[in-house]
C-alpha cells in the first residue's frame, strides 16, 4: 500500500471568519463552533475575541481550532465576538500574525478579522510608516486598523468605510469594537460573507456551513460594497453601500466552487454541491468521446463532480482511491519545506474495483502537477487498464492575488506545458480540462458573467498585477 501526500498540489483558501452578536448565547463557545465548521479554509492558526461593552478580550495561537481551545472558551465572556482561522499569504507563519488583530484606539478596543488579501497595503504601509505609524505584525490586515484608528470621523461605520475605501484588492472583514460588531465585503465580493439569525442575535460568517452548527438561520449573503453593523439582539443589521467606485460586475471567486468552499455551504445564492456536479456533467459531455467503465474521484474535493460525470456520462461512480481521514488536512504548511516534512496523507488505491478496467479519474484542479501523475501510477499499480484525467476547472495559468496561497506563474505547470506535455508527464492516457464556457455553465443560480476567472485567463477585475507592481517588485522579480 502506497502513500502519498496527495492535497499539496492544491491552492490553498487563505482565511474563515465568523462573528456573532448576541445577549442570549454563549458567544465565545458559538464562534468556537463556527472556527470549528470553517476549519477547512485554514488550518495554521486560529484566535476569538470577545467584548462584553466596556472591555475585550483575546485568545489566539498557532493550530487547529480544537487544539488552541484545547481548554475550552470560558475565560472569554460577552455577548459579542470575532473568531479566525488562517492560512498565512501575506505575512509570515509567526504567533504574532495570527487573527483576530487586537488594538487600542480613542474609540476603545477593536479587534478585526480578515479573509482576502490586499493589493496595496505595501504602498499603504510605506506612506503610514512614514507618518510614523508603527506596526506590529507583517500580516496586510494590519493597515486597515491604522486607517480606522487615524480616520476623522465620529461614528465608528464611518471610520470603517472611510478606511475600506482606501484599500484595494479582496476583503471580507468582521471588525468588532466594545459595543458594535460590523462585516464588510469587497466592491467585487471576491470572498464569500453571509449573514444568519439566532432566536435573539446575529452571526456572520465566510461560509454558511458555519450557521449550522451555531443553531442560525441563513438569512443572506452580504453584498459586495456592503457594509452590515449590528448593535442589537433583534433590531435589524444596519447596512451600508459604503464603496465610492463599485463596479458593474462582481468577480466571485471560482475558485470557491471549483475547491475552496464546503459542499454544504450555499454562497452567493448558489449551492457549492449543485455546482460541482454541473462541472462534471458539462466535463462529461465535453469528454463524450471516452469509452470508460467506471468514474473514480480523487477523494474528496472531486467527488460531486465525478458523480455529476457519471451521472451524465451513464457510467457507475466508484470508490476507486480511498482516503485515511483521520490524518487531518496536514498539508496547510505555509512553507515547501515544512510541506515535506509533514506527516503525509494517505490515498490508496482499492484494486478489485480498477483492475482491468477503463478508468476516468476526475479531480477538480492541478496546480503545480506534482502528484496528478503519483496517483495515475497508484492506479495503474492497482491493475487499470487506461486512465483517463478529467479536471473540472481550466488550466490554472496565473497567480491569484486575491487571499489564496499561489504561486508565481514559473511554478503553475500550465503556464509552462502545453495539455499534451502535462498528459505525458502524469502518465495518463489522456488529459481533458473543463473548458471555461462548460465552467459557466455548471452555475445554475448565480451569474456567471459576475466571477473572477483570473487564475485561468489573468484577467484580473481590478487590475491587481499593476497595483501590485507599483507597491511590491519583490513579487515580480521573483517570477524571472
Ligand atoms: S484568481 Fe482564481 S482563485 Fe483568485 S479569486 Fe480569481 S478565481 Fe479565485
Amino acid at each position: 500500500m502506497q502513500g502519498i501526500d496527495f492535497q499539496e498540489d492544491k491552492w490553498h483558501e487563505e482565511c474563515g471568519v465568523f462573528g456573532i452578536y448576541s445577549h442570549q448565547d454563549d458567544v465565545a463557545l458559538n464562534t468556537y463552533w463556527g472556527l470549528f465548521a470553517l476549519q477547512h479554509r485554514g488550518q495554521e492558526s486560529t484566535g476569538i475575541a470577545v467584548a462584553d461593552g466596556k472591555s475585550m478580550q483575546i485568545k489566539r495561537g498557532m493550530g487547529l481550532v480544537p487544539e488552541v481551545f484545547k481548554d475550552g472558551v470560558g475565560d472569554l465572556s460577552g455577548h459579542i465576538a470575532v473568531g479566525h482561522v488562517r492560512y498565512s499569504t501575506t505575512g509570515a507563519s509567526m504567533a504574532f500574525n495570527v487573527q483576530p488583530l487586537k488594538v487600542y484606539f480613542d474609540g476603545g478596543n477593536l479587534a478585526l478579522s480578515h479573509n482576502g488579501n490586499l493589493t496595496n497595503a505595501c504602498e499603504l504601509r510605506r506612506k503610514l510608516a512614514k507618518d510614523g505609524v508603527v506596526f506590529q505584525t507583517t500580516v496586510d490586515s494590519e493597515v486597515v486598523l491604522s486607517l480606522i484608528a487615524r480616520s476623522r470621523r465620529e461614528k465608528i461605520e464611518d471610520r470603517v468605510a472611510e478606511a475600506v475605501n482606501e484599500i484595494k484588492g479582496a476583503f471580507a472583514f468582521i471588525i468588532m469594537t466594545e459595543d458594535k460588531l460590523l462585516a464588510v465585503r469587497d466592491p467585487y465580493g471576491f470572498r464569500p460573507l453571509c449573514l444568519g439569525r439566532l432566536e435573539h442575535g446575529w452571526v456572520v460568517a465566510s461560509e454558511s456551513c458555519a450557521f449550522d452548527l451555531v443553531g442560525a438561520e441563513f438569512i443572506r449573503d452580504i453584498m459586495p460594497g456592503e457594509m452590515l453593523m449590528i448593535d442589537d439582539d433583534d433590531a435589524e443589521p444596519k447596512s451600508m453601500m459604503y464603496s465610492s467606485n463599485q463596479p458593474a460586475k462582481s468577480a466571485h471567486c471560482v475558485f470557491e466552487y471549483v475547491y475552496f468552499a464546503r459542499t454544504d455551504s450555499v454562497i452567493d445564492k448558489q449551492s457549492v454541491y449543485e455546482a460541482r456536479l454541473n462541472m462534471g456533467r458539462e466535463l462529461a459531455k465535453e469528454t463524450s468521446h471516452i469509452k470508460a467503465d467506471i468514474v473514480i474521484s480523487v477523494p474528496d474535493s472531486g467527488t460531486a463532480a465525478a458523480i455529476g460525470y457519471g451521472l451524465e456520462a451513464g457510467i457507475p461512480f466508484v470508490e476507486g482511491l480511498t482516503k485515511n481521514r483521520y490524518v487531518g488536512r496536514t498539508f496547510i504548511q505555509p512553507t515547501q519545506k515544512q510541506r515535506q516534512n509533514a506527516v503525509r496523507l494517505k490515498l490508496n488505491v482499492v484494486a478489485p474495483l480498477v483492475r482491468g478496467k477503463s478508468v476516468v479519474m476526475v479531480d477538480d484542479s492541478i496546480v503545480r502537477g506534482t502528484t496528478s501523475g503519483k496517483i495515475v501510477k497508484l492506479l495503474k499499480d492497482g491493475g487499470a487498464k487506461e486512465v483517463h484525467v478529467c479536471i473540472s476547472s481550466p488550466p490554472v495559468t496565473d497567480p491569484c492575488y486575491y487571499g489564496i496561497d499561489t504561486s508565481v506563474r514559473k511554478e503553475l505547470i500550465a503556464s509552462t506545458h502545453t495539455e499534451e506535455e502535462i498528459c505525458r508527464y502524469i502518465g495518463a492516457d489522456s488529459l481533458h480540462y473543463i473548458s471555461k464556457e462548460g465552467l459557466k455553465r455548471a452555475f445554475n443560480s448565480l451569474d456567471a458573467e459576475g466571477m473572477c476567472y483570473a487564475c485561468f485567463d489573468a484577467g484580473y477585475p481590478d487590475d491587481a498585477e499593476n497595483v501590485l507592481r507599483q507597491g511590491s517588485k519583490l513579487l515580480f522579480e521573483n517570477e524571472k
